[in-house]
């Protein structure tokens, strides 16, 4: 079975690679697009998080708080808690 992550990590070397490549990385990226689109995944970027705890408040069956003191997605629900949770992060560090 061909991997899609490892022909959308490819450079064409040669016009015939391009040609073959191509097309399948641009249908690959386009499938990707869509179902990140359809399955919003829930991130929380360390960087960001001040380990507030507020997004663990909002919505604790989505997050918790890690032993590094910051927040950590444990579910991927798509809910109101979880929306509330992105718009209130005073560290804007949860992204949909
Ligand atoms: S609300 Fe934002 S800053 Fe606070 S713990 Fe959660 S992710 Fe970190």
């Amino acid at each position: 079975m061909i991997n899609p992550l490892i022909i959308l990590k490819q450079t064409p070397k040669t016009f015939k690679e391009q040609e073959q490549i191509l097309p399948l990385k641009i249908f690959l990226q386009k499938v990707f697009k869509h179902l990140s689109l359809k399955f919003k995944m829930v991130k929380v970027d360390k960087e960001k998080c001040i380990g507030c705890g507020l997004c663990v408040s909002i919505s604790p069956d989505a997050f918790e708080m890690g032993e590094d003191g910051k927040a950590k997605v444990i579910s991927q629900k798509d809910s109101p808690e979880v929306k509330e949770a992105v718009e209130s992060c005073p560290g804007e560090a949860i992204t949909l």
